[in-house]
């Protein structure tokens, strides 16, 4: 195989909360000189057809995906990236269903909380905005910027939509076994999505990856963009102690973040087990 190949397997399109249409997001993926792109976005998968045809346009591997949250350890949300999915599956279709309209759920107690600190109109303007129903914290946060109520995103999560923000709301996922289960009923591989993250103990974390292998896990993201060192260090030495394959991902969201972009800085260290290595890459 050859060893310069780009391989980004964590992106989101404008059908969950990235900016870019899924072609946009394909063209700028080539246009940095990646091979193998995954479109994961959050509990969706209406992208990948429109992805698809841009990327055979192109000439660059598509893998679909899925980013999947699910609830752990009672209220701790986590992310499972689903790779090389179906995603005509009705049981992946099914569990998808059932996240989005938590997803609704959620949002409307969002705009309610925001609406009792002053802010009007909320659920309005943002349901314009995300057109989708894969309704995100990311869409708030892009209308409280946008409409000054806070400065940036970063300020935004910490003031309003954050652990500790003033209009926060506890999403009531499922539990990883489903999600991990509709995953490989859909014939693909699950990886757990920056597992740093979290902001888990080691042991937190090891009991989580114990757990997630237990439900049929094969992957860990040991690369993604604003890893330290030191991060990218314990990830892989996690990842080969729990003798999972390794995963990498920018999780790009939109241009114009400095510190995100398709394909970049996400070469694995040499002692991982990529999880593309088994796979038919052309
Ligand atoms: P949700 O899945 O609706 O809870 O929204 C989570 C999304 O919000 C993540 O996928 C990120 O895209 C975004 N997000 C979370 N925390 C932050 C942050 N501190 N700054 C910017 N975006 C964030
Ligand atoms: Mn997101
Ligand atoms: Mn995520
Ligand atoms: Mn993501």
């Amino acid at each position: 195989m050859n060893s310069e190949l780009i391989v980004d397997l964590h992106s989101h399109s404008f059908y969950s909360d990235g900016t870019l249409s899924p072609a946009d997001l394909i063209r700028r993926a080539h246009d940095n000189g990646v091979d193998v792109l995954a479109l994961t976005d959050h509990d969706e998968t209406k992208g990948l057809v429109e992805a698809q045809t841009t990327a055979d346009e192109l000439g660059l591997q598509l893998i679909n995906g899925v980013e999947i949250s699910i609830s752990w350890d009672r209220n701790q949300t986590i992310h499972i990236v689903g790779l090389n999915i179906d995603p005509e599956n009705q049981d992946l279709q099914a569990g998808l269903l059932l996240i989005r309209q938590e997803r609704v759920r959620r949002a409307k107690k969002i705009a309610e909380k925001l609406e009792k600190t002053g802010i009007e109109n909320v659920w309005q303007k943002v349901t314009e905005k995300a057109g989708f129903e894969a309704v995100t914290r990311t869409h708030f946060a892009r209308f409280l910027v946008e409409n000054g109520y806070a400065k940036d995103m970063q300020h935004c999560f910490k003031k309003y939509l954050g652990r500790k923000g003033r209009a926060y709301v506890n999403g009531q996922w499922l539990p990883m076994e489903d999600a991990v289960g509709w995953i490989i009923s859909a014939g693909g591989q699950a990886v757990i999505a920056h597992p740093t993250r979290y902001k888990l103990t080691k042991s937190k974390l090891e009991r989580l990856v114990t757990e997630f292998k237990a439900c049929g896990g094969v992957g860990l993201e040991v690369v993604a963009q604003r890893y330290s060192d030191k991060e990218k260090a314990e990830m892989t030495s996690l990842a080969r102690h729990f003798e999972l394959l390794a995963s990498v991902g920018s999780d790009f969201h939109n241009p114009g973040n400095p510190y995100v972009e398709l394909g970049r800085g996400l070469s694995l260290p040499t002692d991982c087990k990529p999880i593309w290595g088994e796979w038919d890459i052309k």
